[in-house]
């Protein structure tokens, strides 16, 4: 056997036991498997977690969430117990043990940040930004971004069945925090998705929509039907995206009888018009693979859809490392029939330095994962450039490693860039976590922050 620093093996998925949290150890199979029970049952707010997990968890990073909370999260808590249970799978919360595995835990890493999670010397850097990638400058409708030539994301609603702490859409999506209010949608939900379905008929260029939000699991399965419907009806539309990290953050509610039933219909009527749906889910660790994910996603398959995809986020703490990645990504694969497609690079949004990777660091964790997963389920790595829109991490132009600025052309103009005639010529940059830069690079950020010089989109 040749020895390789990674060693592919194959593993079983197992739901961990809930019953070994105290607040749950009274729960049925029955209810748990209930998505009415899970949704009643999120994790809000802080006491909410003390029942769960009991009285041994240590007071010491119950202090630490309140003073994030307070002072740094740019998402409200809402946490299903479904995503709950995968958090230190293997240890009960009375083990001496439980709060520094909670401390390091990958999922709790990123869906219940914690004060002393974050960078105390650089927290944000100072080009993050609410709506990091412009998209609502680019709404063509409110809720509706087109910034590619033939691709729109249509965001149908504001909120998630769970709130993750690093979320791009942090401007829009989810519940006020003491340091982030939100943007609110002035149109009302149907006058929204009607002018989105308006702009759609009149727009045939555009062939492929990503029906987001928010969450698709939080809009009434009726509404998303017709919706889905809707573009089925648009001869012009050949690719329809389901956007749902609830398939495994509340997988219950992708096995009602409802959902099941109605994405066959939508399935047969896609198949009839050679039309292909997919569901587009984000896992970022593999623990969070369990049974109950897996036939969640054979179910949305079984209706006939073309695919289950995964766009993972790349996270420090929860999946930085290559054999993380690969673990996630096989089962992903060999378990749940879910296809690992894209990791981008977390979005340049306030407080998310600690999370943040490098691109020399992306670029690397691309290069290590090559080789292991058939070719058509190697996922690429992705930075979602802020006025280009998605690259491959290996397609920067320029990289300047010192200052952490990278730079990245593109070949087509978004909305906003119609009239501008440098759109194409342009160098747009991005930036490193400026922690991760040598000093030289580190005193360029102090000083470029206490004497501002404009920023645009490019340079
Ligand atoms: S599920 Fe998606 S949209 Fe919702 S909070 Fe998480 S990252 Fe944001």
């Amino acid at each position: 056997m040749i020895d390789q620093p990674y060693v592919y093996q194959h593993r079983e998925l197992a739901e961990p036991d809930w019953r070994r949290l105290p607040g749950w150890a009274d729960v049925t199979p029955q209810q748990w498997a209930s998505a009415q029970w899970q949704r009643a049952h999120c994790v809000k707010n802080i006491r909410q977690l003390r029942l769960v997990l009991g009285p041994a968890l240590d007071e010491r990073f119950c202090a630490d969430l309140e003073r994030d909370q307070a002072e740094r999260a740019t998402m409200s808590m809402l946490v299903p117990p479904q995503m709950i249970n995968t958090m230190v799978p293997a240890l009960s919360p009375a083990d001496p043990n439980f709060t520094d595995a909670l401390y390091a835990d990958p999922v709790r890493r990123y869906m219940i940040p914690v004060f002393t999670d974050r960078r105390a010397d650089w927290p944000s850097h100072p080009l993050a930004a609410r709506d990091s990638l412009h998209e609502a400058e680019m709404w063509a409708v409110e809720g509706l971004t087109h910034r590619y030539p033939t691709k729109v994301l249509a965001e149908l609603l504001p909120t998630c069945p769970q709130y993750c702490g690093h979320c791009t859409r942090m401007d829009l999506v989810g519940n006020p925090t003491p340091v982030i209010d939100k943007h609110k949608f002035e149109l009302d939900r149907d006058q929204r998705l009607g002018a989105m379905m308006d702009y759609l008929r009149r727009t045939p260029g555009v062939r492929d929509v990503v029906v987001s939000g928010g969450d698709v699991a939080n809009l009434p399965w009726p509404r998303l039907e017709s919706f889905v419907a809707g573009l089925l009806d648009i001869s012009s539309v050949r690719d329809i995206r389901l956007a749902t990290k609830a398939l495994m953050g509340l997988p219950q509610y992708w096995l009602t009888d409802e959902v099941r039933s109605g994405m066959e219909r939508l399935a047969t009527t896609a198949r009839q018009r050679d039309v292909s749906i997919a569901i587009h889910t984000h896992v970022n660790s593999a623990q969070s693979v369990t049974p109950l994910v897996a036939s969640a996603a054979k179910a949305m398959l079984e209706t006939g859809i073309r695919d289950v995809r995964n766009q993972g986020v790349l996270l420090r703490g929860t999946n930085d490392r290559a054999d993380q990645l690969l673990d996630l990504c096989f089962a992903l694969l060999d378990e749940a029939k879910i296809m690992p497609y894209y990791f981008y690079m977390c979005d340049m949004i306030p407080n998310s330095e600690h999370w943040r990777l490098s691109l020399a660091e992306a670029q690397q964790l691309q290069h290590d994962i090559m080789g292991y997963l058939p070719g058509f389920a190697t996922p690429r790595f992705i930075c979602d450039v802020p006025y280009v829109g998605k690259r491959w991490v290996h397609q920067v132009k320029r990289y300047d490693r010192e200052l952490g600025i990278s730079y990245w052309t593109k070949n087509y103009r978004t909305g906003v860039e119609a009239d501008d005639p440098l759109a194409l010529a342009r160098e747009y940059e991005y930036y490193d976590p400026i922690h991760l830069l040598p000093e030289t690079g580190q005193s360029y950020w102090r000083e470029r922050v206490r004497t501002p010089v404009a920023v645009g989109a490019g340079s």
